[in-house]
């Protein structure tokens, strides 16, 4: 039952090139999680008007595809520019619904807006390639040609920045698309589409579907939906990416995580402390790069306990639009008690709580849902604290007493999205991106997140899938590979 404020909006669909008002009736209250202020609700929409999403791409489809891919990419830099213009409105609505910081919200858009960069490059990224005389006469070529209807679905920790890992590359290869964001996070993607409204494409090419589990199933069995692009969880990773697989899709799904940060004795301690703690607790540690645990190796067990127990105390917790804020909330209620309860958790493990964030009052923001920065020291390296996805501000500390001890460690993981090192030695370094099991790795980094022209990549639990969103895996992903054999005879030639 939604309790709608006068400023509170019905979040509506853009199908076609309109905005549609579900006539859903069942709707879920979108929260500002710093204040508990209802900015909106979404429907959980039926499968009939996500079809109405799919039908219109559809329809769109085949005159799109036939558009050159030069004047594909016109609307792309009208997007760019558009984005650029209203990054600040967008970071607000981000902070909002979010709760993390301004500046954070600002940082991921400019993430977004390099993917729209990059995709403007299709006419050169799609190309395929060709050889003459494969035998006398006859000539071989690859072309790249787009799917047809694709889907993105995308989580609440990045509500600016995900969509944007799929939605260029996807149109720019000549698809029409379907995204359908977070049912906690849809007022961005309701202001990025109000700008893709203005970009000139036809309508039909991209289009917003908001809900939940009925949205993404029904997208998932739709016979005109070709691909899958999701971001989210592990369980609903695995789930999207078998569904889609019996329904002979393709996917590339993008799961959960659990980072660690190797540091060794010879790391700049200053330098690790400050990166590491960002990696911890920005974004209130809601980041699917966020460094989880910290592994210290032999002597730098003290000198970095003691100075990451100093840096995370001193970070300014409170609302993303306040000045001053350095860590807003985490999402909802259910979050905040879920981290308390797994902080709880590795007490009774064993672990001893060094800086302790539950609970904190927060003034003027008393319904929030607020934890501080929070370490765990002395987690057992088996402990299941080791290998259950926090997401929220809180970092495990493990001991190794040397390097094997540690990669050993990060081997046992069942995830493998980052892992990180901080050492000043190159020897170290390389043995360390040779053998680290992840599919992200950070050296002296402590997010590493890859630029748009790199696969986000992904391994173990953390990615199911071959094709990893941005740059050329996006390529990949988006097109097919079609081949030709070409013989043409001689004689015909000769007429002319
Ligand atoms: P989530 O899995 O709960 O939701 C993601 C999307 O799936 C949403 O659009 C949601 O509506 C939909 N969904 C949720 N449950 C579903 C179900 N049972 N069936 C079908 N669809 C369902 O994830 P979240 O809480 O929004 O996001 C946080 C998670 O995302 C974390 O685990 C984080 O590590 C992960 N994440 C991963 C990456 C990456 O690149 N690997 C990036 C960002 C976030």
């Amino acid at each position: 039952m939604s309790t709608l404020t006068a400023a509170a909006i019905k979040v509506p669909h853009y199908i076609n090139g309109a905005w549609v008002e579900s006539t859903a009736s069942n709707w879920q209250d979108v929260m500002n999680p710093a204040s508990g202020e209802v900015l909106g609700s979404v429907p959980q929409v039926e499968a009939a008007e996500v079809s109405m999403a799919v039908e219109a791409a559809a329809a769109a489809y085949p005159d799109w595809r036939r558009t050159p891919a030069e004047d594909r990419i016109q609307p792309l830099f009208k997007l760019k520019f558009l984005l650029e213009e209203h990054i600040d409105e967008l970071s607000r609505v981000i902070t909002r619904e979010n709760g993390k910081t301004f500046g954070e919200a600002k940082g991921e858009l400019r993430r977004a807006i390099e993917n729209v960069e990059v995709a403007c490059g299709i006419p050169m990224m799609m190309q395929g390639y060709n050889l003459e005389d494969v035998a006398r006469g006859i000539d071989e070529m690859m072309i790249r040609q787009p799917l047809g209807v694709v889907a993105a679905i995308t989580p609440f920790n990045f509500p600016g920045m995900i969509p944007f890992w799929f939605l260029p590359y996807a149109i720019a290869c000549g698809n029409t698309l379907i995204v359908k964001p977070s049912e906690h996070v849809p007022l961005t993607m309701k202001l990025a589409f109000e700008l893709l409204d203005k970009t000139g494409l036809p309508k039909g090419v991209v289009n917003l579907v908001n809900g939940g589990k009925t949205a993404v199933d029904t997208l998932i069995d739709h016979p005109k939906v070709r691909a899958i692009s999701f971001v989210g969880s592990t369980p609903v990773a695995r789930y999207i990416y078998a569904r889609a697989g019996e329904k002979g899709k393709r996917a590339q799904c993008q799961g959960g995580a659990k980072n660690s940060v190797v540091i060794l004795p010879d790391a700049d301690m200053s330098m690790a402390t400050q990166i590491i703690s960002d990696s911890a607790f920005g974004c209130a540690g809601q980041r699917c790069l966020a460094v989880s645990v910290a592994v210290t190796v032999g002597e730098a067990q003290k000198t970095f306990r003691d100075s990451i127990a100093d840096a995370a105390s001193s970070i300014r917790v409170g609302y993303g639009l306040d000045d001053g804020t350095q860590m807003g909330p985490v999402i909802t209620k259910q979050s905040k008690d879920r981290i308390e309860s797994l902080i709880g958790l590795g007490e009774k493990q064993g672990a001893k709580i060094l800086v302790d964030g539950r609970s904190p009052k927060i003034s003027k923001y008393e319904s929030g849902h607020f934890l501080k920065p929070t370490i765990l020291d002395g987690v057992p390296a088996e402990s299941e604290l080791t290998h259950t996805e926090i997401f929220g501000p809180v970092l495990s500390m493990v001991h190794a007493s040397n390097l094997d001890e540690a990669m050993e460690f990060l081997s046992n993981s069942p995830f493998g999205n980052q892992a990180s090192l901080f050492t000043s030695s190159g020897s170290a370094a390389r043995r360390f991106r040779y053998e680290a099991p992840a599919g992200n790795i950070g050296i002296n980094i402590g997010v590493a997140a890859p630029m748009a022209y790199f696969p986000f990549s992904g391994w173990k639990d953390s990615f199911f899938g071959v094709m990893h969103g941005q740059g050329r895996d996006a390529v990949e992903f988006y097109t097919e590979k079609k081949v030709v054999v070409e013989r043409w005879a001689k004689e015909h030639s000769r007429k002319f």
